[in-house]
């Protein structure tokens, strides 16, 4: 790839995105609120928690409802999609997250056949469930675990590759769909046969209260927010902007552009040009109707946040 961040180029991006004054999207369906009610009254037989994000936001847009109310068990945090997340940075994070007070952190890879990440899973929380005081059922040896999340972070996908492994069975629980929309219930699920183990799978609950727009503008693209809520033209642009002040400019060759750009519509157009997404309009003028070929923004935005979310434009770290 070549290399374009001479002075010149970074000086020329935005070193801060503007959010136009919007508004942090409020999106608390009714489910979300029944699901934290009955995760909290589950509480009694959970024996540890399994808390998981996505790897490249592992600083930001956790609930913290959930560390408000579910955190009285072990809890691990599990950072899923680490596939997608630039590792180098590894370290730092992980001090970070000791930092404020999360201790235990496993990262994963859940749709690999089997990755080892995975297979630690289970002698991790056995550790961590032997160390510590609060737990006193040794005569007991059939553990509960719940899986805990904000929508579409790998919660089933970590459920089925739990079952893979340990259980060599498949699926129990469904993958993908649009973030967050339907369960409030929770499933009790068998994960492991020795030690006996299950997980309480639940509904993905955002935060009622985002902290802030631009740790909702990560959790959008992440994907973990309905793109219609926030709009697929500013994320698309939120995007745009991470990768220019992340140095990737992967978007460059793979869209054929002469150069990096910050500017949306420009990076949008070449990407429509490139995939054919181009509509006819017709245009009024003063000798009548006329067909003009424009390009289709909207899908070019839709073609570059998927393109964004299955990695192929580099993996990152947004926090
Ligand atoms: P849930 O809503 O938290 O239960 O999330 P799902 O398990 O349904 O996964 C949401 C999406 O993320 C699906 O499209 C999965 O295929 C994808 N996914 C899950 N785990 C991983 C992973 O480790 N890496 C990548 N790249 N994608 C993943």
């Amino acid at each position: 790839m070549k290399l374009y961040r001479s002075l010149c180029d970074v000086a020329k991006f935005r070193n801060a995105f503007d959010f136009g004054g919007r508004e942090v999207a409020h999106w608390f369906p009714g489910h979300m609120a029944k699901g934290l009610k009955r995760m909290r009254a589950s509480l009694k037989s959970v024996d540890c928690i399994i808390e998981i994000h996505d790897a490249r936001i592992p600083l930001s847009g956790r609930n913290p409802v959930f560390q408000e109310t579910l955190d009285v068990k072990p809890h691990l945090l599990v950072l899923n999609k680490m596939d997608l997340a630039d590792l180098s940075n590894k370290q730092r994070i992980l001090k970070e997250l000791d930092r404020s007070g999360v201790k235990n952190v496993l990262f994963t890879n859940c749709l690999k056949q089997r990755d080892n990440n995975v297979t630690k899973l289970v002698p991790t929380v056995l550790e961590m469930m032997t160390k510590s005081c609060r737990f006193h059922r040794e005569e007991n040896h059939n553990y509960c675990l719940m899986v805990i999340g904000v929508p579409n972070v790998g919660k089933s996908s970590l459920i089925n590759s739990l079952r893979r492994t340990h259980l060599k069975k498949g699926r129990a629980s469904p993958v993908g769909g649009e973030p967050g929309i339907t369960r409030a219930v929770l499933t009790k699920i068998q994960v492991c046969e020795r030690p006996m183990m299950h997980l309480l799978d639940t509904p993905g609950v955002l935060p009622p209260n985002i902290e802030s727009v631009e740790t909702g503008m990560k959790l959008a693209l992440c994907g973990t927010i309905l793109d219609h809520l926030v709009g697929e033209d500013i994320i698309a642009d939120y995007l745009l902007y991470s990768l220019n002040r992340l140095g990737n400019f992967s978007y460059v060759e793979k869209y054929d552009l002469q150069e990096p750009s910050d500017d949306i519509q420009h990076v949008l157009k070449h990407i429509a040009v490139k995939l054919r997404k181009t509509q006819r309009v017709t245009a009024i003028t003063g000798v009548g109707n006329v067909n003009i070929t424009i390009p289709n923004y909207a899908a070019a935005a839709y073609i570059f946040i998927r393109a964004f979310r299955k990695g192929e434009l580099g993996q990152v770290i947004l926090d």
